[in-house]
Parts: structure tokens; sequence; C-alpha cells
């Protein structure tokens, strides 16, 4: 898929997740993490996975659970079609 070839040099990109910890103003910390692509090569583009789902979780051989960036969980039956959703949290 062309989605996933780095526009700055052509490599490919692979998923990783990007992590930050930040501190709130009660002194405490809020942590964050999203899925991110990164250019293999290293050249330093990084894009938010911002519209593709996550794979976060597989049932069996064919259902996948899919993590989309509103937080929205859906089971992906490969087979059939959407069959229903899940609560992410
Ligand atoms: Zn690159």
């Amino acid at each position: 898929m062309k989605w996933f070839v780095c526009p700055r040099c052509g490599a490919d990109l692979v998923e990783d997740v990007w992590e930050e910890l930040q501190e709130t103003e009660d002194g405490g910390f809020v942590f964050d993490a999203h899925p991110v692509y990164v250019c293999q090569d290293k050249c330093g583009y990084m894009k938010r996975a911002e519209d593709t789902p996550r794979i976060i979780a597989q049932q069996g051989d064919d259902r996948l659970l899919l993590l989309y960036p509103n937080d929205q969980g859906r089971i992906l039956d490969l087979r059939n079609s959407w069959i229903g959703t899940a609560d992410a949290c």
C-alpha cells in the first residue's frame, strides 16, 4: 500500500507508538500514547496514524478488535463484515 511509503525518501513506514508523559497543573501526570508511522530509514519522517484503525487484539483466526483514533473499538469479522462495536476502555 502506498500509504506505508515515506514521502521523503521512499522507504517503508513502520508502525510505532508515540508515548508522551505530560505534567498536569496539580502535579500529577497524564500518560498519552497514540499510534504513529515512522520511516524505517530514520530520516525523521513521522505521521500520526489518525485515519487508520489499529489492531489491538485478535480473537481466533478471523476476528480482529480494532481501535479507531476516536477511541472507538470495533470487532471486525473477516468472514462477514462489521458485526458490532466494543468499548475500548
Ligand atoms: Zn524516510
